[in-house]
């Protein structure tokens, strides 16, 4: 039985990861894909590396904990089944048996078809990765709740002309004085990057738009092992453990600030309680 398995291979996985590798535990890392990273252009807010796309980043952290020694799979996990000594991942390819599990499953952020033809090309999900770009633009933000209002704070500090588009929604939170447009949006255009958007045959000059329709976790296992959800995030201690001993969750899925520092320092510090969980197991 291994000491820990990690779903999730994103900052957050891979950094819980080279912690326990290097504290000489048996663990293995199963990830669908790269995550969230492979879908950012560019990251420059990260310490240290400069501009890099996330993609290469993300390339990067799997390659140096594979050449720790860490296993590594490219599989999905479909469900997780409690033992009397530990838990079983069952995935598409196999099944794996473990002491503890950290999930560090990411959060896929909601989209549509129009939108994702800019992605990348002035569409932007992450207006604490992406708002600096806009700087006095003119900028569009998607969405009508909670979600969308604390993304309009953000971004209100660095241009105040903004147009909330709600999609067909209905807005449920302050404009903020603000344009709202509660039609439909038909489509987004432009040549090689987005230039408006257009919404009951009205069109609308923008030089970038933000996304903020909330997100939807991986949250099918978190039900199945019954752990704690609240406002879309996974639910854990000061010590990153979920309701249920021995699970652990950290980066995205707990919420909070979405971005790589975060991830990676949260799987630091789970690894440190999955150590000291670990000791408790064992009797050690
Ligand atoms: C477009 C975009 C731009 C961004 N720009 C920046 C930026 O400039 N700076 C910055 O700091 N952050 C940026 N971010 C945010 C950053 O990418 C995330 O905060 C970070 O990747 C979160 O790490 P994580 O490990 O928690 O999750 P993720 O990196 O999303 O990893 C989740 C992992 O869980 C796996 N997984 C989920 N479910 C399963 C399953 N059932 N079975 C197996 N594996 C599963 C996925 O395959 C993946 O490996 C951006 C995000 C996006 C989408």
């Amino acid at each position: 039985m291994l000491d820990c398995i990690i779903i999730g291979m994103g900052p957050c996985g891979i950094s819980c990861a080279t912690y326990l590798k290097r504290a000489n535990k048996d663990v293995l890392v199963i990830g669908k894909d790269l995550g969230a990273l492979s879908k950012a252009s560019e990251i420059e807010n990260y310490y240290a590396v400069g501009k890099i796309s996330g993609e290469k980043l993300a390339t990067k952290g799997l390659k140096e904990a594979i050449s720790l020694g860490i296993n590594c799979l490219h599989d999905e996990v479909l469900a997780i089944e409690y033992l009397d000594n530990g838990y079983k991942v069952i995935t598409k390819k196999n099944s794996y048996e473990s002491k503890t599990i950290m999930l560090a499953l990411g959060k896929v952020r909601n989209s549509f078809n129009e939108a994702k033809k800019f992605e990348g090309k002035g569409v932007s999900y992450c207006a604490t990765c992406d708002g600096f770009f806009y700087r006095n633009k003119k900028i569009a933000i998607v969405g009508y709740n909670n979600y969308m209002a604390i993304e309009l704070d953000y971004l209100l500090n660095l241009t105040k002309d903004i147009i909330i588009f709600t999609n067909g929604n209905k807005m449920e939170v302050d404009n903020k004085g603000l344009l709202v447009v509660e039609d439909k949006i038909s489509s987004f255009n432009g040549e090689n990057k987005l230039e408006s958007i257009t919404a009951a045959s009205t069109t609308y000059d923008v030089d970038g738009c933000f996304i903020a329709l909330g997100s939807q976790n991986a949250f099918t296992l978190a039900k199945q092992l019954g752990l704690e959800i609240k406002d879309n995030n996974l639910i854990v201690d000061n010590n990153y453990m979920t309701n249920v001993p021995g699970i652990f969750a950290g980066g995205d899925v707990i919420g909070g600030l979405l971005q790589v520092a975060k991830a990676v320092s949260d799987g630091a510090i789970a690894s440190i309680n999955i150590i000291n969980f670990l000791k408790g197991v064992n009797n050690v």
